[in-house]
């Protein structure tokens, strides 16, 4: 029972809560997706793009005669529409995904209430009910894209609303037909939200996975350049920032000693130390085997030389708690400043630089590199 209530607990914590809406994103993690939406919503548009006009010869053979020319005009335009989206290629942010998609559901749907407009309600007739059909599409569609329940409630029920609204306007909407559609499009609904959960939280495990260092659970190498360069450019980080490469000193005597289990002790200690000391704004991760990186916001206050000397001082005063008895542990500091322009490893080169300096002048030091 009490591993039920576990499983019950994590699965609402870990995986419903994140399903529910993109509050609790990191931010690292909407870069992503917005990116993979934004990315699928055009592959989408170029499909509908090319298929609405080609459609016209579906036309030709079913529709009776009259209806014709006003349907090319209509497919042709919605063809455009839907090819021009492809070519517009918003920041990778979720704004601009929820917009793209927003558009590649509702310039189908314009295309979908305006032909019904023309052709009368087409449910009641076999030869025409493909034609019913393009909603119950665009919802299946949907499936295929990583949505929170809140964005898939959200365009869906614009799909949905659209529908009624189409059918109520043409004065059928208690017709059995009618209802029929309605109920398949609530069924597909429920299947499309459900899918698109499963694809986030796969997303989410896969980026995770990714991005973040299984040790400390602070950001790997990838995660943190990635993020960085995400950040300039979203110029959400501002001109200047401060980088600080943590390397703690003679580690492997300390693995020697101990074993390799007391090292990674050690090093989850020194994670839980950094995280200590990050302002709201700023980034850790673990570059290498026991080498950090704090990526500071300059609104973080202090110099970079005081923060820095804050931080040696905090590890060497607090010695870690390990199986093998607290360990005292020291670091050396390499300190560089990135500016806008300066790419992510030339400045991590820099303050490499000043971390071999600190090395050389006894460890336990912090260095800044020669201006
Ligand atoms: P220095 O003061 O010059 O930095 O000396 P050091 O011993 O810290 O540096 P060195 O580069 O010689 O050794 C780093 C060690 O870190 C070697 C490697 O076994 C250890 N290491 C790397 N990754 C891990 C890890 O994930 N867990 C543990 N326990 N040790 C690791
Ligand atoms: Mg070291
Ligand atoms: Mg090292």
């Amino acid at each position: 029972m009490g591993n039920f209530r576990e499983t019950a607990r994590r699965f609402l914590q870990e995986v419903a809560w994140d399903c529910l809406s993109a509050r609790h994103h990191s931010r690292t993690f909407d870069y992503y997706r917005a990116d993979r939406l934004i990315l699928r919503s055009r592959f989408f548009a170029l499909l509908l793009g090319v298929a609405t006009p080609l459609w016209l010869f579906a036309d030709i053979w079913l529709l009776p005669a009259g209806y014709l020319e006003p349907m090319v005009i209509l497919r042709l335009m919605a063809g455009a529409l839907l090819l021009a989206l492809v070519w517009v290629v918003p920041k990778p942010n979720l704004f601009g995904a929820r917009a793209h998609i927003l558009m590649l559901v509702g310039i189908p749907l314009l295309f979908h209430v305006a032909s019904q407009g023309l052709l009368g309600p087409t449910y009641s007739n076999p030869a025409l009910i493909g034609y019913t059909t393009l909603p119950l599409f665009l919802v299946v569609m949907l499936a295929l894209f990583p949505l929170t329940l809140m964005e898939g409630l959200g365009i869906t029920a614009l799909l949905v609303g659209a529908v009624v609204v189409q059918h109520a306007a043409q004065g059928v909407i208690g017709e059995l037909g009618v209802l029929g559609l309605f109920w398949d499009l609530a069924l597909l609904t429920g299947f499309s939200l459900l899918a698109q959960g499963i694809h986030l939280h796969m997303l989410m495990l896969v980026h995770r996975q990714a991005t973040h260092d299984p040790l400390t659970g602070l950001l790997n190498r990838g995660g943190l350049f990635r993020r960085l360069e995400q950040g300039v450019t979203q110029e959400e980080w501002p001109d200047t920032a401060t980088v600080l490469i943590i390397d703690l000193d003679r580690f492997k005597t300390i693995n020697d000693r101990h074993g390799h289990p007391v090292g990674d002790e050690v090093l989850r200690h020194l994670s839980t130390i950094l995280e200590e000391h990050l302002g709201p704004q700023d980034l850790a991760g673990r570059i290498g085997g026991e080498e950090f990186v704090i990526v500071g916001h300059p609104d973080a206050g202090g110099t970079v030389r005081e923060r820095a000397d804050i931080l040696r001082q905090a590890i060497a005063d607090h010695p870690a708690p390990t199986s093998a008895g607290p360990l005292t542990i020291t670091a050396s500091i390499g300190v560089a400043r990135w500016e806008s322009g300066r790419r992510v490893e030339e400045v991590i080169a820099e303050a490499d630089e000043a971390l071999y300096a600190a090395k050389e002048g006894g460890r336990d030091l912090v260095v800044e590199p020669a201006s």
